[in-house]
């Protein structure tokens, strides 16, 4: 019998495991809160249910190459709002499974071996390894953790890593771990760069609905639209990160583009799915959806801020998103994996080491840091607290 060698290609084995499986599969297995993966332990809402029950009748075969016709006219009437443009549902929007789909489609159709695409520190994990399949190479810059609990881009910094190879930038817009939200300032400084260098923005924005303080979509910028693609999916905004329904919103030519590498990637999307999303879309658009979904998250931020502040750790307060980094230079641990690894033992609450966000050479910005996420029930969030209290 011979035995199978040399058979991975050199664009996954750099890859493990994601950090997401790994600290998961512990808390299960040493019963611990999991305040890791981000995504929601509790029912999304009921006008989200019953728009799957209602999808399960008559859309039983392949969906359109660019999305179902109603989801296309629901997310283009909801973001033509939102980008303060008519968005046309043929042309400006492509439906994709998840965000995920999105930006691997949007990587693939734009990156050439050589190419390189700018990220910043601590970024979601998907990027860099997007941009090596695409035989691209990520460039780092670093974002950094102020006293407020803000993280600031060093201007000169991103400057410094745009050149002539420079083929996009990607930002997470409210950012996943950091809860950064950009600045109106840095976004513009940001599309400034971009269109010197020519460069496409890809704007990561699953956590629309989820900021705490204003958010502006870069695409809304003077001079942004022409070379952005906004990407977002209901994963987050309506609690069902199962269903994989995203999209990506840019002009007619760039969707087109995208729609090449689409068309090999799943070649078209869950049609009943497509489906229970546009009705979903359009509850939430007739009633107050995205404020209670904004109201519910932030007071669980708070549950959560206030219980690590009576911990040796020390939040930084997040502007957006449902994550929380705590600064644990206060304990006594070699570095972030070491804690996330000892913390379920010893605290029974589950984190995700921030270093899983960070390139090799800055690997070391995130040693003092751990990320725990609050879309979990008010239950699992009151009970992480007494365990971080008790045992902290
Ligand atoms: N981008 C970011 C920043 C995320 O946190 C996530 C959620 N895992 C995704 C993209 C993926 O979204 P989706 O589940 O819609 O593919
Ligand atoms: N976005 C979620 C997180 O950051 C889950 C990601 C995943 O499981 N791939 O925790």
């Amino acid at each position: 019998m011979t035995t199978l060698s040399n058979f991975k290609a050199k664009r996954i084995s750099s890859f493990g495991e994601t950090v997401f499986a790994t600290y998961s599969r512990l808390a299960k297995e040493l019963g611990a809160v999991n305040l890791g993966q981000g995504f929601p332990d509790f029912d999304p809402p009921q006008f989200a249910l019953d728009a799957l029950v209602n999808a399960a009748k008559g859309y039983q075969q392949y969906a359109p190459l660019y999305g179902m016709p109603e989801l296309l006219e629901a997310v283009s009437s909801k973001m033509s709002g939102r980008l303060g443009r008519e968005l046309e549902p043929t042309q400006n929007v492509l439906v994709t499974v998840g965000a995920t789909e999105a930006l691997y489609a949007s990587i693939q159709a734009i990156v050439d071996p050589g190419d390189e695409v700018i990220l910043f520190e601590p970024f979601y994990d998907a990027y860099p390894a997007d941009t090596i399949m695409a035989g691209g190479t990520p460039r780092f810059v670093p974002l950094h953790p102020q006293a407020d609990g803000t993280w600031q881009v060093d201007f000169d910094e991103l400057e410094q890593v745009f050149n002539n190879k420079t083929k996009a930038i990607i930002i997470n817009n409210p950012q996943n771990p950091t809860g950064k939200v950009f600045s109106i300032e840095e976004l513009d400084k940001i599309v400034a760069l971009a269109t010197t260098y020519n460069a496409i923005i890809i704007s990561d924005e699953v956590y629309e609905h989820i900021a705490y303080e204003a958010h502006t979509s870069i695409a809304t910028r003077p001079g942004a639209w022409e070379r952005t693609i906004t990407i977002s999916s209901v994963g987050k905004t309506f609690s069902v990160t199962g269903w994989k329904i995203g999209w990506a919103i840019a002009p007619k030519e760039i969707i087109d583009a995208l729609c090449m590498a689409h068309q090999w990637i799943p070649f078209v999307v869950a049609s009943p799915l497509q489906q229970a999303s546009a009705q979903m879309i359009i509850e939430a658009e007739n009633n107050d959806y995205y404020s209670e979904l904004q109201n519910m998250y932030q007071a669980k931020r708070d549950l959560l801020f206030s219980a690590l502040e009576k911990t040796p750790l020390k939040p930084l307060k997040p502007q957006g998103a449902y994550y929380i980094i705590a600064d644990s230079s206060e304990l006594d641990y070699k570095d972030d994996v070491a804690l996330c690894l000892d913390f379920p033992k010893r605290v029974g609450v589950v984190g995700i080491p921030p270093s899983a966000f960070y390139s090799t050479e800055h690997k070391k910005l995130a040693k003092n840091l751990v990320r725990f996420t609050f879309c979990k029930t008010d239950e699992a969030l009151n009970d992480a607290a007494t365990r971080l209290k008790e045992n902290l």
